[in-house]
């Protein structure tokens, strides 16, 4: 479903990506993982073309993207859950989803299903929030937008073990039930390589090693070398 060719990404005269290759297949997780700097968030800017390439091909959906533009890529079905949330604080639960929903986005009622907690507060503003429900919004809001490919970037940085848990749950239902596909940069790798087919780590914004994961759960050394865990 998504196909990343050669991905050359700079901030200025900085260059960030170096020939990045990426691949998704329908319905699989793909972890994405590095240590910090190393080029995870600009590969998912890129992918989306919020930072576009300097360089290199994007396919989703069969259809070469690389020159198309963010609000395109998004309505053929790339979903994005960015860093630090970026919901709308001063907006209602309910507003926050209305104002992003599509024709063939998930109605309220199925995203009230998923995060029953959402519908318990949809008329209060998000910034009342706590941080777990902000994020269960902006994963909302995504759903709001019909996602095939859904992409979520520290989705649970800073949030407590036990509703970091629920959006485990809900990420794990949305792939068995709902065979979305995902990409997902998460540094609980603990949860999120069990979840994952394929994982790719990123070392100075090239692909350092890519394989499944599985292969890389079982090897303490290649983590240790790549995550420093
Ligand atoms: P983190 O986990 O810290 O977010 P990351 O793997 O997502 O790390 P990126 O944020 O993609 O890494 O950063 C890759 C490189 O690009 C880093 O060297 C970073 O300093 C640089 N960079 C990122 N954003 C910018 C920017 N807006 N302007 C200039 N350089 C940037």
């Amino acid at each position: 479903m998504l196909q990343a060719r050669g991905l050359e990404t700079f901030y200025g005269h900085s260059q960030a990506l170096f020939g990045v290759d990426l691949e998704i297949a329908a319905g699989e997780v793909l972890a994405l993982l590095g240590r910090n700097g190393m080029g995870k968030t600009t590969t998912i800017r890129s992918l989306m073309r919020l930072t576009p390439p300097r360089r290199g091909e994007i396919r989703f959906m069969d259809k070469d993207i690389s020159r198309t533009a963010p609000f395109r890529i998004a309505r053929l079905g790339m979903g994005l859950v960015p860093e630090g949330r970026r919901i709308f604080a001063r907006l209602s639960v309910e507003e926050n989803l209305l104002a992003v929903q599509t024709r063939n986005g998930w109605p309220l009622a199925r995203i009230y299903q998923l995060f029953p907690r959402l519908e318990e507060r949809a008329q209060q503003s998000a910034r009342t929030l706590s941080g777990g429900e902000q994020q269960m919004l902006a994963i909302a809001r995504a759903l709001a937008t019909g996602p095939k490919l859904l992409i979520l970037d520290e989705a649970t940085e800073g949030l407590a073990p036990l509703i970091r848990e629920e959006i485990w749950q809900a990420l794990r239902l949305l792939k068995q039930e709902e065979g979305l596909s995902f990409l997902i940069v998460d540094k609980n790798v603990n949860d999120l390589l069990p979840l994952a087919e394929r994982c790719l780590v990123l070392e100075k914004g090239q692909v350092a090693w890519n394989g499944e994961s599985s292969a890389f759960m079982a090897d303490q050394a290649l983590q240790q070398r790549y995550l420093g865990v």
